[in-house]
């Protein structure tokens, strides 16, 4: 089949690349020339396991544009929604791909991958298709992939959710996915947009709950992990995103639970549980500087940051827990060291002066503490020689050998 897929970032470059994969023709398109530039000549723009293989093996199928000139068969909007000032998404991105994609076809089917609040892709999106005509149909079809396994989660789903209003459009998606094991919910689109936000959600909660649980086992000098695994033995909770943290940063959960908040509000329904859990997670964060003050006064210290990426196997850094940190150790005056194995460039945009090294033992040296925010598995055998003090406040549970050093978990 052929696809058009609007907006190559993360969502978009997986689907597109993941499609072509499964032996289909894909047009990327994206107003960043950049981007297109580098699909053209074959290079994966953003860091994805496995997708630069992918994309290599399947470039005799795959065009990039930067216009809107040609767009063909199945559309998928695959921009991004990011937060406004009040939390509610930035729509004009979406709106403006699927006027442009319109504009430039006479039938077929757009599909809306980006998450919208639930009944955007009927009230708002459509009315802009069918000033343009009324032979498009248009679907959403939200996506459930975690970054850093994007691949591997398109092609082998829980489920794929396919909100859709005609026969036609449900059987042209079903043939695309036909490939794909895995169980087809159909549904209408509002219903779909929704099961993406209460999805998020959720998982958003589940680890909330989980750091809440631990911030209490802190106090009570005990450890959240052993705890949480005598919870998710129970089959009705299970074991997943139930490990305790700095908190979850990402391009979604932090936007999805605001939008859904701000959305709720407007309906005239206050979500006090969504509410709980961004509260709840903008403050654990800096539990790990409270647990550094029980050592020293940071003002002139350095400290050194390992881990910026938002999780490990990623180079995102969207909302990651490490911007809140050093902004905070920032304002009491500490200097920053900071190592990362693939995010400091992306990190480099947002804290422009801060040092950034190319090794773990560059950052730890001479340092008077070390902060552990993101779970790299580089970060499991650590040795700390090099540190002036070497205090050692984890925030995600990842270090093997604690030997000869002053340490702290921040839920254990
Ligand atoms: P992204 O920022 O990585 O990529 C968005 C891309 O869209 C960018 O390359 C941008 O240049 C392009 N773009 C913006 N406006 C455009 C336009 N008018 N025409 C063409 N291109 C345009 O975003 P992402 O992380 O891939 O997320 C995209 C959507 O998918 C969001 O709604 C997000 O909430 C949702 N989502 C993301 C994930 C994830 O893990 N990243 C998972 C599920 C759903």
């Amino acid at each position: 089949m052929d696809i058009t897929v609007i907006g190559a970032g993360y969502v978009g470059l997986t689907t597109g690349v993941a499609f072509a994969e499964l032996g289909n023709n894909v047009r990327f398109i994206d107003i960043d020339e950049e981007k297109i530039n580098k699909i053209k000549e074959g290079v994966a723009p953003i860091y994805e396991e496995g997708l630069q293989e992918m994309m290599e093996r399947n470039m005799s199928r795959i065009k990039a544009a930067s216009s809107y000139n040609e767009i063909d068969g199945v559309v998928f909007i695959c921009v991004g929604t990011p937060s406004l000032q009040d939390g509610s998404i930035n729509l004009e991105y979406a709106k403006e791909a699927v006027e442009n994609a319109a504009k430039n076809m006479e039938e077929g089917l757009i599909v809306i991958k980006s998450t919208v609040f639930p009944g955007t892709t009927e009230k708002i999106l459509l009315p802009i298709v069918e000033k343009y005509s009324k032979k498009i149909s248009i679907a959403m079809n939200p996506e459930f992939l975690r970054e850093g396994k994007a691949l591997h989660d398109f092609l082998h789903p829980d489920r794929i959710v396919i909100g859709i209003r005609d026969e036609k459009g449900e059987r042209l998606l079903k043939e695309l996915y036909k490939p794909i094991d895995a169980p087809v919910l159909v549904t209408n689109p509002t219903v779909a947009e929704l099961i993406k936000y209460a999805s998020n959600a959720f998982l958003a909660t589940k680890i909330t709950f989980a750091n809440e649980i631990g911030n209490l086992a802190k106090l009570l000098g005990i450890d959240v992990y052993e705890v949480m695994k005598g919870v998710a033995m129970d089959h009705r909770i299970s074991p997943y995103f139930l490990n305790a943290g700095v908190g979850f940063g990402g391009s979604c959960f932090p936007k999805d639970l605001k939008a859904l908040r701000a959305g709720a509000k407007k309906l005239g329904y206050d979500m006090l549980l969504v509410d709980a859990v961004l509260k709840i997670n903008d403050e654990q964060p800096l539990r790990v500087i409270k647990l550094l003050e029980k050592y020293m006064d940071v003002r002139n210290k350095t400290i050194a940051i390992l881990g910026l990426a938002f999780k490990a196997n990623t180079d995102d850094i969207r909302e990651s827990r490490a911007i809140p940190v050093i902004r905070e150790l920032l304002k009491k005056g500490a200097k920053i060291k900071a190592y990362d194995p693939m995010a400091m460039e992306n990190m480099k945009r947002v804290f422009p002066s801060i040092e950034y090294c190319d090794s773990i033992d560059k950052a730890l040296d001479s340092a008077d503490a070390c902060l552990i925010l993101t779970d790299w598995k580089e970060f499991e055998n650590i040795d700390f020689q090099k540190m002036r003090k070497k205090i050692v406040i984890e925030g995600r549970r990842i270090l093997k050998n604690k030997e000869g050093i002053i340490y702290e978990g921040i839920c254990w």
